[in-house]
């Protein structure tokens, strides 16, 4: 393409809305233009790296057995209530009515419509297993659409659904996936980890997150330095009670102080002299409705979402003030084990405690010298905390660190939820009605590009892998009105389009300081310099945007030499 003739509006500015590196330079590079909160065009250059995702994503999948479909965006209200999702999804799932007051919602995901199609075409076990994918686009009203295209309300989505007779088969299905989007996001050019992921309200079930290794990213993980352990910090795992040497230690005698207006832990800590490891800290929470005693160690924090899991609810609130006083006959921050009016779930963390202090359940006092079993009765020891760095890894013991991911893929083993809730069966070989096992994967194209920006930039701009670059190479004429130089441009844009590479010609009436920065700008991996002293030589230069290396090449072999050097970089397949 001639760059006098694409539509690239370039900005040397940085936006001032925007956060991260990857939404800056999409917005300077010309890819993406906001429209309102959280939706986005893409223009020509954006477009054509989203192209080139889904391409590699569409070869992947199909390697791996799955067949393309595409559902509507538009969804009625009934399989949802099938489901039971139009009650649990909440205010991400932008519903609407049609003239006839009929009710409708925008697919956020598209388990129900899958699960429809399936239940009626799929009667025996002879018809399984299948994997149907489509590339479509998704809404969800999030609550804070941010980082442009990375977090925001319309997004494209690979999202593909696995249908199998048994466990085995299911486990067959999500190991393919698993391994495609491996490729998938190696092929991309990224820095990645899957990681142990929560299964959110499906529970019970199994499921990775594909996290981009970045300092911006949203979640948390932690992995090991030794063995293949890697978790999302909201899954991990950590302590095993068989790992604490409880001591033989003298239980001494209960003994209730004054602490004035001493509530969190510092200032406990603080009036009586003591540290954190030697308080217990004890949080109210309610779970569908019943309140619940959390018991963790004063120096660590209570992980919501392996309690929630831990208790098996659907909702998981810290309790109100009113509620807390009903608990604990006392104002928050006085809060302790003995004569507390619910049940007590204790933490890993208090197996080895001995004489620690704890809230009175009455205002302004606090304990010493607790002890469980003698001073009150805890219902079931748990691992509800929140790891650390200083923990080490709970399959092999080795030490542990953390890093940052943004998410940009996700495979979860569904089981039965969806194919029991809207009665998708088949008829097994044993002539039994039997459900559906599904698996449910999913990739957001906009945010892998987007994550591909945050791991390949420097202070000029994007580095693209040529795998997904919008164009492999630019040619950068130093000066256009030079006729020798305009004629060797042209003869060799032709040549290398014929050729099957993707060319920019910058024929723009330019400084060469300017078409520089443009090119550095939207991150074409390699530029071909055509200026006049080095052409009298016969040579020309290329540069290589991710290494900033130059190499000198001859005119007559710069054609075989780009050829080369593409194949290369996009790797035999
Ligand atoms: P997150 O925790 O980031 O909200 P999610 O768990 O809701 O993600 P899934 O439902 O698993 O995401 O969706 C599959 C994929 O779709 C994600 O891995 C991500 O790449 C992409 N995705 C999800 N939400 C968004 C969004 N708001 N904007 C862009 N891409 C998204
Ligand atoms: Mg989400």
């Amino acid at each position: 393409m001639r760059y006098s003739e694409m539509f690239l509006p370039t900005g040397r500015e940085t936006p001032s809305d925007a956060e991260v590196i990857s939404h800056q330079l999409m917005l300077r590079a010309g890819m993406i233009r906001k429209l309102t909160s959280g939706i986005y065009s893409y223009l020509p250059l954006g477009y054509r790296v989203i192209k080139k995702v889904e391409q590699i994503v569409r070869e992947e999948m199909d390697r791996a057995g799955a067949q393309e479909v595409f559902m509507p965006a538009v969804q009625p209200a009934e399989i949802w209530m099938e489901s039971g999702r139009w009650k649990m999804y909440g205010k991400e799932l932008l519903r609407f009515k049609d003239r006839n007051n009929r009710e409708f919602c925008i697919g956020p995901t598209h388990e129900e419509v899958i699960t429809e199609i399936v239940r009626n075409e799929i009667q025996t076990y002879r018809q399984l297993p299948k994997n149907l994918y489509q590339i479509q686009t998704k809404f969800r009203d999030e609550i804070r659409p941010r980082f442009g295209v990375m977090r925001c309300r319309e997004f494209g989505m690979k999202d593909a659904y696995s249908f199998d007779v048994d466990e085995r088969g299911a486990e067959i299905s999500y190991g393919k996936m698993f391994e495609a989007y491996t490729r998938i996001f190696s092929r991309c050019g990224l820095q990645f980890r899957p990681v142990e992921a929560d299964t959110g309200s499906i529970g019970g079930s199994f499921s990775h997150e594909f996290l981009v290794t970045a300092d911006s990213g949203e979640d948390g993980m932690v992995y090991c330095t030794s063995c293949d352990y890697a978790a999302n910090l909201e899954k991990a795992e950590i302590d095993r009670p068989e790992k604490y040497e409880v001591e033989e230690s003298e239980l001494l005698p209960v003994e209730e102080v004054y602490t004035p207006d001493v509530r969190t832990i510092e200032e406990v800590c603080q009036f009586l002299d003591v540290t954190a490891r030697d308080v217990v800290k004890t949080l109210i929470f309610v779970a569908d409705d019943s309140p619940i005693a959390v018991l963790i160690r004063g120096d660590v924090e209570v992980n919501e979402i392996k309690l929630r899991n831990y208790l098996g609810c659907d909702s998981l609130e810290l309790a109100t003030d009113d509620i807390v006083f009903e608990v604990t006959s006392s104002p928050k921050g006085f809060a302790g084990g003995i004569g507390i009016k619910s049940d007590i779930i204790a933490d890993y963390s208090l197996i080895n405690m001995k004489n620690f202090v704890m809230g009175a359940n009455k205002e302004n006092y606090h304990v010493k010298n607790c002890n469980m079993e003698r001073d009150f009765a805890v219902k079931d020891f748990a691992d509800v905390r929140m790891i650390e760095e200083t923990d080490t890894c709970p399959r092999c013991d080795s030490p542990i660190k953390f890093a940052r991911g943004i998410e940009v893929g996700h495979v979860f083993k569904l089981g039965t939820k969806y194919s029991k809730a809207m009665k998708a069966t088949f008829l097994d070989k044993d002539g039994k009605d039997k459900y559906m096992i599904m698996g449910c994967y999913g990739i957001g194209i906009g945010r892998t590009a987007a994550a591909c920006i945050e791991q390949n930039h420097d202070n000029d701009g994007i580095i693209w892998p040529l795998s997904i670059a919008p164009y492999h190479v630019i040619i950068t004429p130093v000066n256009i009105n030079d006729e020798k130089i305009a004629t060797v441009a042209e003869k060799l844009y032709a040549d290398l389009e014929k050729r099957g590479v993707e060319v920019i010609l910058d024929d723009r009436d330019e400084r060469a300081g300017v078409k520089f920065k443009d090119a550095d700008l939207i991150g074409i991996p390699l530029r071909i310099t055509l200026g006049s002293k080095k052409l009298s030589e016969g040579k020309v230069e290329v540069k290589f945007r991710k290494s900033k290396d130059v190499d000198e090449v001859a005119l007559y072999n710069v054609e075989d030499f780009i050829v080369k050097t593409v194949h290369e970089g996009l790797g035999e397949r």
